[in-house]
């Protein structure tokens, strides 16, 4: 596997106020009927951009990315491709190509027939054809097997054919409707690495629609999380996990604890949030919160220490006890009951063999975090 970090990390147009993004969805809703599938939605992807489009069954995803591609118009709102608009435009003159959930290949052809299909349609010249064929053999790793048909091949294989056959004639723009929907867990993991690559040495831009969260996260440069219809947040991987602007962001993606709370008052930059039943938590952000709201304190299981004995110095420390917990190996995740009732989730990294503070079922436990340890949450 090659190394993408230093690439990437000089990957972030979106930081650059002079930059433009290359496609823009701006406005755009779709009807079907009196059902709104897509809701004013407006967002930018910029040129050799890895974008995922992430959300639950039905929030729109599908219809976004066949609007895109010019399956679908837009209701109202306009998409501009490159400053063109692309109303109006076939998806075959678009320099979109989309690859499909269920990636149908043709039976009877041999994968290089299947790769050289779209080219030859186009009427390439038979040479160029061949030398095409062959470069995108090698890019997916299938030299060996271009005789055979796609029934004698494995998922993952037919999957790079198909995958070979989209990018063969040089789209600007490839459209993904779920492409590792059909592999099983560990291919999937492989061939994300693989998708990253291809896209990397290809320079196209991807915009690809998933339900699965980790896959979103491994691939993309940034995500947009739909919900209903509409843009949640789009924000790298990180900043996504770290800092998510709404509770449904936040549960969205990963495991979290929702601290719900009143603002008490406020201290610094940051606040103090009252908890139901008396404690208070606080945070180093959230400042420009007024006091009276009703917020959450939402904190991620691995920021949040468990241990038997009361840490000294006396901010965010809440008492419980060990309600369940699971042994994963590499890490423990700790349920721990407070007294209020909330079951916080904590996980501690088993970094030495033999754990200097063993807890089991129904100990007392302390739990603690840093008041910069999470975010504050209004929405
Ligand atoms: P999934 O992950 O299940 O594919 P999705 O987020 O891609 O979901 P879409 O396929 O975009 O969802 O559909 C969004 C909503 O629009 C759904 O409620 C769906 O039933 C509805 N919808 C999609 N296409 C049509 C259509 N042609 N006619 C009527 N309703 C439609």
């Amino acid at each position: 596997m090659k190394s993408l970090g230093s690439i990437r990390r000089e990957f972030s147009p979106w930081t650059d106020p002079d930059a433009k993004p290359y496609i823009v969805v701006d406005k755009v809703t779709k009807r079907f009927g009196d059902f709104t599938a897509v809701n004013n939605l407006s967002l930018g992807i910029y040129e050799r951009e890895f974008f995922a489009l992430l959300g639950a069954s039905g929030c729109g995803k599908s219809t976004l990315l066949r609007m895109l591609a010019g399956f679908d118009e837009p209701t109202s709102g306009r998409i501009l491709l490159d400053g063109q608009d692309l109303r109006g435009i076939p998806p075959y003159k678009r320099p979109v190509n989309m690859m499909f959930q269920s990636y149908a290949l043709f039976p009877h052809m041999t994968v290089e027939q299947n790769i050289a299909f779209g080219l030859k349609q186009e009427g390439m010249p038979k040479p160029e054809i061949e030398a095409r064929v062959a470069d995108m053999l090698k890019l997916v790793k299938l030299t060996q097997f271009a005789k055979r048909k796609p029934h004698q091949l494995s998922g993952g294989q037919r999957q790079r054919v198909a995958l070979a056959r989209s990018v063969a004639k040089r789209p600007k723009v490839l459209l993904l409707d779920e492409p590792l929907g059909a592999l099983d867990k560990k291919l999937r993991e492989e061939t994300q690495f693989e998708l990253m690559d291809l896209q990397q040495n290809l320079g196209l831009t991807f915009v690809i629609v998933t339900h699965d969260q980790e896959e979103a996260m491994t691939m993309a440069d940034r995500i947009a999380i739909l919900d209903k219809g509409e843009v949640m947040q789009v924000a790298t991987p990180p900043e996504i996990y770290e800092a998510p602007r709404s509770r449904y962001v936040a549960s969205f993606v990963g495991n979290i604890n929702m601290f719900e709370g009143k603002v008490g008052e406020k201290r610094g930059d940051g606040l103090a949030i009252a908890l139901p039943g008396g404690p208070t938590i606080l945070s180093e952000t959230g400042g420009e919160v007024p006091v009276g709201s009703d917020v959450a304190f939402a904190i991620r299981p691995e920021k949040i220490a468990v241990s038997s004995r009361q840490p000294a110095g006396g901010a965010n420390v809440l008492e419980g006890e060990v309600y369940d917990l699971a042994y994963l190996g590499d890490m423990t995740v700790y349920h721990v009951k407070l007294a209020g009732g909330q079951v916080v989730k904590a996980s501690a990294l088993n970094a030495s063999r033999i754990s200097e503070d063993p807890l089991s079922w129904n100990d007392k436990a302390w739990i603690s975090f840093r008041p910069d340890a999470g975010v504050v949450l209004t929405r």
